[in-house]
């Protein structure tokens, strides 16, 4: 190996942000702590959500209904509480976030608002390869408008032998739809290749040809830093689950830019949530939208998540995303170095996440050959906890905030120890 575990060990000990590791809960493998490289998918527990969640159910168990106008957090007003922090992760306003719903959901009441084809302007510009969840929405959103997916879902494609897309050719099926694209809509982080697009100039080149434009931050949210808005996207959802360790469906956030919040023509779907916070409770007709992104919201807080996301969303304020990045980036690096110098010697891995620091988080795909499944199987059996993605893919995902260049290290001397 390129470096002894020793080596790694020593690199922990100078990781200023090493400590984080015991705010979580690891799984147990054996007696110890699994090397979770998972965190793309599910993130750890951290061990404070325990007692946010007792507290609220302490809160219910005591004041029933009241609880909604009660305590230091009242429910009433509970995701308001989320917003900053979460608005900070994205790189936006805080009017402009609202934390809500499940992730799919909130696509769904960002394409009622900002996917409206009309005449020869109806379709959408996607990637390949996107997260099936999002090749149904679009497909569906599509159909639901009349529109048939094959003609109004333009998808861009790798070139052939390529594994990642080039912005340049982003840009260039952008300008050749041209009028045609009534909304671009990508991915921050492609979930199966890791690679990190290129969001300013996606949202410049679709701006340019008059089309909206809109990301789903599901792998990039708490795991790279984010600017949507000074990119000027018009709309972005993420989830909370994956990067930012707020638990199995855990709730979504939702990004609107400033730009529409005084809106009140946009279509949307609506629920009361949504309406005027000062005539919500006359039970009126008529429904007047709150400004920004709080404007979209259809239901009232889900307390118990979002008390859950709460406690990661301050873990990540005291650290900050600036600290999160540079180790994160270190420790991917890590990883490369270690297994290209395997590869050098003999050992034949394919990274096919981009190698620039720029076009990527902290996942690593590693495209397997014939003994790909084994080789996860062996992985498991030795207290790895990473994942496979069908056909042929193992993602691993060192999370700066609690993963260690110890981790990293016994991943990939597992690899070594397989193929030898
Ligand atoms: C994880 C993920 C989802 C999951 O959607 P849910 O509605 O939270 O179940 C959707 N899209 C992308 C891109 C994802 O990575």
């Amino acid at each position: 190996m390129l470096y002894s575990l020793d080596q790694a060990r020593q690199m922990d000990r100078e990781d200023a942000l090493s400590h984080l590791r015991n705010e979580f809960y690891f799984p147990q493998h054996d007696g110890r702590d699994t090397i979770y490289l998972c965190g793309n998918s599910l993130g750890l527990q951290p061990k404070g959500v325990k007692a946010a969640l007792d507290h609220e159910l302490e809160h219910w168990k005591t004041h029933g209904v009241e609880g909604h106008f009660r305590g230091d957090m009242p429910w009433m007003y509970y995701h308001k509480f989320l917003t900053k922090q979460a608005a900070n992760i994205v790189g936006a306003r805080e009017s402009e976030v609202v934390v809500m719903n499940t992730l799919t959901v909130n696509l769904h009441l960002m394409m009622v608002s900002f996917y409206r084809p009309k005449g020869d302007r109806y379709k959408i510009v996607m990637e390949a390869g996107a997260f099936p969840s999002d090749q149904y929405a679009m497909e569906s959103q599509v159909r639901f408008h009349g529109y048939d997916p094959a003609d109004a879902i333009v998808e861009i494609a790798p070139r052939p032998g390529e594994d990642c897309l080039r912005t340049e050719d982003i840009v260039e099926v952008i300008n050749r739809e041209g009028d045609s694209i009534a909304c671009v809509m990508f991915a921050g982080v492609n979930y199966y290749t890791g690679q990190l697009f290129d969001m300013a100039t996606i949202t410049k080149a679709g701006h340019a040809v008059g089309a909206t434009v809109g990301f789903d931050l599901a792998h990039a949210a708490g795991n790279v830093p984010l600017h949507l808005h000074d990119w000027g996207a018009d709309f972005a959802v993420w989830c909370s689950y994956k990067y930012m360790n707020s638990g199995p469906g855990g709730p979504s956030g939702c990004f609107v830019h400033e730009r529409h919040e005084n809106n009140p023509e946009l279509p949307r779907f609506a629920g009361w949530w949504g309406h005027d916070e000062g005539s919500r409770f006359l039970m009126e007709k008529g429904f007047i939208p709150m400004k920004g992104a709080a404007g979209w919201q259809l239901s009232n807080a889900q307390v118990l998540s979002m008390a859950a996301h709460k406690v990661s969303l301050d873990m990540f304020d005291k650290v900050g995303m600036q600290a999160l990045r540079e180790k994160s980036i270190r420790l991917t690096n890590f990883i490369e170095a270690l297994i290209e110098d395997l590869n050098q010697k003999g050992h034949n891995f394919n990274i096919i996440t981009p190698k620039e620091t720029k076009d990527r988080g902290a996942q690593l795909s590693i495209l397997t050959g014939p003994e790909g499944k084994q080789m996860f199987d062996y992985l498991a059996a030795n207290g790895v906890i990473c994942d496979w993605r069908e056909p042929n893919v193992i993602r691993v995902a060192a999370v700066p905030m609690y993963n260690s260049f110890e981790d990293a290290w016994h991943f990939v001397n597992l690899l070594r120890t397989f193929s030898n």
